[in-house]
């Protein structure tokens, strides 16, 4: 069942137009379609039917990850998720590790790199900016649950790190102004993964790494996810797609 207080995918069965809606006591999802009240849709299974008074049946789910994450309005630029799963396999993130990462912006990111430790081990991030750092707690508190071991710091990574990490993992503009503090940041042994939307940008920061001396296995790569239309006897790449989101860096910390 899909609870009061929660997120609700509903999608028409007219133009399979998606929509996602936190359910609440007495309230109605209003559509070109009529209406469809709250406190039906908590009646209805994960997967189910439901019916909007203009006779339109409509799915109702239960938001994945990436549904919740491709549905919230944006303040701060989001990981994409093809991405996210990339940084959490290739940062090797799992649980029991404590983790760093920087800046939080809404928290698509925290939120995956909480779920994968499952909570053993801790989470630490650093946001610049207040606002951000509040609505992104309300946002894991809402997606994720409580999460005991997330500590959300307002502070600036480029100025310093406190404690040391198993893994550091970047989304920022300029993360070559943290390789200095990840010298006692990051343990040895431990994964560097930065996130970076423009290839200057990667470039700086692998001359970075490559100056600090004790990274091994620098790796820099993009993934393009091309989706295909697969319709009867077409089946072909889609006309239009999403082609690029950002630039993954990985590597390894080592004895200089
Ligand atoms: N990974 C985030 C997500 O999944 O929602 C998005 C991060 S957003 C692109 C970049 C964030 O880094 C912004 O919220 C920005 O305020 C923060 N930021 C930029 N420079 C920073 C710094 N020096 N220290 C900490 N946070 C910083």
């Amino acid at each position: 069942k899909i609870e009061y207080g929660t997120n609700v995918i509903l999608i028409d069965e007219e133009r399979g137009k998606r929509h996602m809606t936190k359910l609440r006591e007495g309230l109605r999802f209003t559509t070109q379609y009529g209406f469809i009240e709250h406190d039906e849709i908590v009646k209805i299974l994960d997967g189910g039917i439901i019916t909007a008074s203009k006779g339109v049946r409509y799915r109702v789910l239960k938001p994945t990850y990436i549904d919740y994450i491709m549905n919230i309005k944006r303040r701060a630029q989001i990981i994409y998720p093809k991405d996210t799963a990339a940084m959490l396999m290739e940062g090797d993130v799992y649980p029991g590790l404590n983790v760093l990462e920087a800046g939080v912006g809404q928290g698509a990111l925290s939120i995956a790199i909480l779920r994968a430790l499952g909570g053993k081990g801790t989470l630490t991030s650093y946001e610049l900016r207040e606002d951000f750092a509040g609505d992104a707690a309300r946002f894991i508190a809402e997606f994720y649950g409580e999460a005991p071991n997330h500590d959300i710091q307002v502070r600036n990574i480029y100025e310093s790190i406190d404690g040391e990490y198993d893994r550091v993992l970047l989304d920022l503009p300029e993360p070559w102004q943290v390789v200095p503090h990840l010298e006692k940041g990051l343990r040895q042994g431990g994964l560097l993964v930065c996130y970076l939307p423009t290839i200057l940008q990667v470039k700086s920061c692998v001359d970075a790494l490559r100056e600090a001396g004790y990274y091994d296995e620098i790796s820099s790569f993009e993934l393009i996810k091309r989706p295909w239309k697969v319709d009867g006897r077409s089946v072909r790449p889609e006309m239009w797609t999403f082609n690029h989101s950002a630039f993954l860096i990985t590597c390894r910390k080592v004895e200089k």
